[in-house]
């Protein structure tokens, strides 16, 4: 229960639509990597937890992380969300059923890692790309796809929106962004194909376009479809903010219902990374989502480094973006929406762009952490239900552990005295 306090915001409470799904407000929670998976690719109970706890908190949307549409080349992490099988429908039924129960809806981020993947993950075979450009910080041989293999991938896109549709899932997310399979082909940095799938603006989109139209044949028409993409890749002969108002319109002339502005790829500079950290300025995408949105009929999201509601809120007043994508922001606190639309600012946990947890965790092999929320990852432990039986609790030391401690007991119903030598 979160009350008390005042709040003032114009549009950020407000709801808003993608396709024909209503939103209850503007915040959106972008895909970031959990690892916590099955390796069978059903996202099991530690995960189901960890995103209802996000849509408790009260974001309008939820998408879970990456989702793996290919069994042969396509695994980007170990433990990642699967929806190649028909097996996986049950468990990922199960997610969107969770994220349902508290009014926010869930849409799917389809994937393939392309050359930014990791070749022991498939047998150890290299990565498959557009080209065979070997990405220099994953360093993993390289190979162009073939032309069967394109056709085949873009029927698993199709397959696998099929299945997050049956399973009450409220659209699809393209991840055409930060270097992966899509964004490989979209790139002359990466693209270096003479075929039907590389060269001029046509040939490089192709691949985007017969995957969108695979998506529909499979969804249908009324059905979210949504694209996301990296504004700038901020690389000598990569994809700049000149290709993107390209591809904005067309896309937008296909039909899509949404565009994500992101940036960058795994080879960008690092303060202009995908997971930009705190020495680059807030919001830094939000000025070319301004210039995107007054290009398209269709609703915009922009994420990257906005961590506060306030700015969020500033964001949509100014005309930049129709929603705001916050992935960090939620795992550092789940409750930031309930609590900013309570006014009590003093009690959110602000993600501080530190990059410990969520990335440096990630690229560890372990689960998803987070500097300032020790919760993270371990919500199915967890579960923070009220106690029948409500007891004195005595915390000695009042350092982070010990804080943390006592929150916690309070926050189930102890009545909690902390004790600090100073
Ligand atoms: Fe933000 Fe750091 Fe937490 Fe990552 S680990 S979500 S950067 S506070």
């Amino acid at each position: 229960n979160i009350s008390g306090g005042k709040a003032m915001y114009d549009i950020l409470f407000q709801k808003g639509k993608i396709g024909n799904v209503e939103l209850k407000n503007r915040l959106v929670m972008t895909p970031m990597g959990t690892n916590l998976a099955n390796l069978d690719g059903t996202p099991g109970a530690a995960m189901i937890k960890y995103y209802e706890d996000r849509a408790a908190g009260g974001c309008g949307l939820i998408m879970p992380e990456i989702c793996r549409v290919n069994e042969k080349t396509g695994a980007g992490m170990m433990r990642q969300l699967a929806a190649t099988k028909d097996y996986h429908i049950q468990g990922i039924a199960e997610l969107a059923a969770a994220v349902h129960k508290h009014g926010s809806k869930i849409f799917i981020q389809l994937h393939h890692p392309g050359r930014e993947g990791v070749s022991s993950l498939i047998g150890g075979q290299p990565c498959v790309s557009a080209s065979d450009r070997v990405c220099k910080v994953s360093q993993q041989e390289t190979r162009p796809m073939t032309i069967d293999e394109i056709h085949q991938i873009v029927k698993d896109f199709g397959s696998t929106a099929k299945r997050a549709k049956e399973s009450g899932f409220d659209g699809i997310e393209i991840h055409a962004a930060h270097g992966y399979l899509i964004s490989s082909f979209l790139s002359p940095f990466t693209n270096k194909r003479v075929d039907e799938y590389g060269g001029c603006f046509e040939n490089r989109t192709r691949i985007l376009d017969e995957i969108y139209a695979c998506i529909r044949e499979n969804v249908g028409e009324d059905f979210p479809v949504q694209v996301r993409i990296s504004a700038n890749e901020y690389l000598l002969g990569g994809r700049t903010e000149a290709d993107t108002y390209e591809l904005v319109r067309h896309l937008d002339e296909l039909g899509v219902d949404a565009i994500h502005v992101s940036n960058g790829m795994y080879a960008s500079p690092v303060v202009r990374q995908i997971i930009a950290p705190m020495y680059t300025e807030h919001a830094f995408n939000m000025n070319t989502a301004e210039m995107v949105k007054k290009l398209v009929s269709c609703p915009v999201i922009v994420t990257n480094r906005i961590n506060s509601p306030k700015m969020a809120d500033t964001i949509l007043k100014m005309g930049k973006a129709d929603f705001i994508g916050m992935g960090r922001g939620s795992l550092a606190d789940p409750y930031l929406p309930a609590k900013a639309k309570a006014g009590q600012f003093e009690n959110i946990r602000y993600c501080i762009g530190c990059l410990q947890g969520c990335e440096a965790g990630l690229l560890a092999g372990t689960c998803a952490t987070c500097l300032v929320n020790p919760r993270v990852g371990r919500e199915y432990e967890n579960p923070m239900d009220k106690t029948a039986d409500p007891k004195k609790v005595m915390v000695i030391g009042g350092g982070p552990a010990g804080l943390i401690a006592a929150e916690t007991a309070a926050n189930i119903g102890h009545n909690v005295t902390v004790y600090e030598a100073g």
